[in-house]
């Protein structure tokens, strides 16, 4: 039946075939004589593998193979240049080798879903062109931060992975309008996220997120989803304070801190030829309150910013915690109404 479609399409000439659920274990290599298809569709089959006539397909944009038995993404894609449309949703797929990423440089849409990937090839950066990509649904464990270089990906799908961590590069996908993370095992979202200004749709629900970056609500997001998360409620506990004493780590790097933002000051000509130091010192933290630089987080607050008013999301929080770092008690004695210390459980 399979081979029959092929032949009426090679004698039409055919610029799309259809092969979807006919049971196939092999893609007829005949295939491979349709020179100017651009859409093939053979998706609910049992293929396993391509047979290497497909190379032949070099007009082909779209390319649909669904919910069949890969076990990998086929290395002959690579040789598919004009390919733009990408599916490989359900299948067994737990390896993407780097160099079938190499042909694919013009795709603009990849479909992972559904599948067994632990991890994105750091290769995945030279799919320069990639607007959408869809890995929900798979055992991911990590975000590679090459990723973060794909300046056109506009929408980026992840939910339902065992991811724990965003890399903080994710502010540099500046054009990226949805982000979509729900039911991983993220305990935070980087404060790189308050850079992406074209954000418009943000899904974390189903995490254990406590608290937002502390510039989240200045990203102007159309609908917020962060339902089933342990996020920090404005509620009433009676605290003691210990008195504070800092460390000598802690101690010294506030003062030098403090001495090199002095245009004259020595330690600033002389930090470079500590590396490992200046690396440190440049984690610092700033005040809230005084704005002064402090190396480990001190005092974790929050302040509480009405979604619909404020940022006027969408969303089923009213709510949101978002972060503050104060210095000391000092500050923290006088802190503004608005900022509130987190209570440890
Ligand atoms: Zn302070």
């Amino acid at each position: 039946m399979a081979d029959v479609l092929v032949l009426r399409a090679i004698r039409g000439n055919a610029r799309t075939l259809n092969l979807n659920s006919k049971k196939l274990q092999q893609m007829p290599g005949a295939v491979g004589r349709l020179t100017q298809l651009t859409s093939l569709q053979i998706k609910n089959n049992l293929l396993c593998q391509l047979p290497p006539e497909v190379a032949a397909l070099s007009n082909l944009t779209v390319l649909n193979l669904g919910n069949n038995n890969f076990e990998r993404v086929p290395q002959e894609l690579k040789y598919l240049h004009s390919l733009q449309t990408l599916h490989l949703f359900g299948n067994k797929i737990s390896e993407i080798s780097s160099d079938v990423l190499d042909g694919l440089e013009n795709v603009i849409f990849i479909n992972l879903n559904n599948n067994r990937l632990e991890h994105i090839p750091p290769e995945i950066k030279k799919l320069q062109h990639l607007e959408k990509l869809s890995i929900n649904h798979n055992l991911l464990k990590d975000v590679p931060k090459e990723l973060c270089v794909l300046q056109n990906l506009r929408e980026l799908h992840l939910g339902n992975n065992q991811l724990e961590t965003l890399p903080e590069q994710i502010g540099f996908l500046t054009n990226l309008k949805e982000l979509h993370v729900y039911r991983n095992n993220l305990i935070g979202l980087p404060e790189g996220l308050c850079r992406l200004r074209k954000l418009r749709i943000l899904d974390v629900a189903g995490n254990q997120i406590q608290s937002f970056p502390s510039c989240m609500h200045e990203v102007p997001l159309q609908e917020l989803y962060c339902e089933e998360n342990p996020l920090l409620k404005k509620e009433p506990v009676i605290a003691i304070q210990d008195r504070e004493i800092l460390s000598l780590k802690e101690m010294s790097a506030r003062i030098i801190l403090s001495d090199v933002q002095d245009r004259d000051s020595l330690i600033r000509q002389q930090i470079h030829h500590y590396p490992e130091a200046k690396a440190i010192l440049s984690t610092r933290n700033i005040c809230a309150l005084c704005g002064k630089w402090f190396l480990d987080m001190w005092l974790e607050c929050v302040k509480f910013v009405d979604v619909k008013k404020k940022m006027k999301t969408s969303s089923n929080v009213q709510l949101l915690p978002v972060k503050i770092l104060l210095c000391s008690y000092t500050c923290f004695n006088q802190r503004q109404s608005d900022m509130f210390g987190v209570a440890v459980q």
